[in-house]
């Protein structure tokens, strides 16, 4: 058995690290102290609408106290009320995630009001440009990889250290299943969704030996602002339809039972997957 193990290479120990002891795992009634995600500090960006507002209501009523953030002050404030008003613990602060002082400040505020931090969700994205990718502007290109692929980098690395004071944490990162399946005229974001794939599996090997766990959400269309506007996300319903059987857009609340399953200690055995969330499966 001793043998099976000297074969894994070393960066994939951290992998069989932590286990969960099976006493934590009984059944028990649900209380505010046993919910799955009970201390646990969350931050959340772009969380103030769609995908990541749902995720950070789910992860609040699972236990955890959710940072909530996105780029417009009103949207926090609006977004705060609404979950407080729910009972769930939770507080919010500004943040595009493309500004490096607005990622310190997320991490700042997390840390006064909280404590620490033990999940990341990245959810904020943007796509300004449907249209040819060689037609695609330097500006245009800068900002999609900044806000989408090199933002949740960036902010992880300044969380890093609070997770690890914590004894390891979780990551979940947003991707698209445009990642598998690139859409014509959103060529540069396939393109950022598809670097998102890659930057999971290399922060999962990365960070395993540090007991963080890095995962990656990769919806497919769901019913948000985002995709109901034609100049970020041309309507691919029908074309799913036809290849794939898909009869309906999701909602962003079948996306946030995965999150939270992520971080829970449910899920302390996988990192490092990309999985879709999209009514079909275009992996193999
Ligand atoms: P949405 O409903 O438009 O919500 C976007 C949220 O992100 C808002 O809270 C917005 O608030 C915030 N935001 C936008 N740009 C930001 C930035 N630079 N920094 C910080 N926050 C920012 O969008 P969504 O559909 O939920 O999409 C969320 C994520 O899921 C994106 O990464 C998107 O690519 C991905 N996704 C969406 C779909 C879909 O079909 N909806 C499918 C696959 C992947 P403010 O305006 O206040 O900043």
């Amino acid at each position: 058995m001793a043998a099976i193990f000297r074969s894994i290479p070393r960066a994939f120990r951290g992998y069989l690290c932590a286990p969960v002891p099976l006493s934590a795992r009984k059944f028990s009634q649900i209380t505010d102290e046993n919910r799955t995600l009970a201390g646990k500090v969350a931050v959340v960006t772009g969380s103030t609408r769609g995908i990541g507002f749902a995720i950070a209501r789910r992860m609040a009523r699972d236990g955890a106290h959710v940072v909530i953030s996105s780029r417009k002050q009103e949207n926090v404030k609006e977004a705060v009320d609404i979950l407080k008003e729910e009972g769930l613990s939770v507080t919010g602060t500004v943040c595009h995630v493309g500004k490096a002082e607005d990622r310190q400040h997320l991490v700042t505020t997390a840390l006064k009001h909280s404590g620490g931090i033990d999940f990341l969700v990245c959810v904020a994205g943007v796509n300004p440009l449907v249209g040819s990718t060689l037609g695609a502007s330097e500006q245009i290109w800068d900002k999609i990889l900044d806000v989408n692929v090199k933002s949740p980098a960036l902010l992880l690395s300044q969380v890093l250290p609070h997770m690890e004071t914590r004894g390891g944490g979780c990551v979940v990162l947003v991707s698209s299943a445009v990642a598998y399946v690139p859409v014509p005229r959103l060529g540069v974001y396939n393109t950022s969704k598809t670097a998102l794939l890659g930057l999971c599996k290399s922060l999962a090997v990365e960070l395993a030996p540090k007991g963080i766990r890095v995962n990656c959400l990769a919806p497919g269309i769901i019913k948000t602002d985002f995709s109901l506007r034609e100049e970020t996300m041309p309507n691919m319903l029908p074309e799913l339809k036809k290849v794939f059987g898909v009869q309906r857009l999701g909602e962003p609340e079948e996306c946030a039972g995965l999150v939270s399953f992520l971080c829970s200690s449910d899920g302390s055995y996988i990192t490092g997957e990309n999985i879709v969330v999209g009514g079909f499966s275009p992996k193999l």
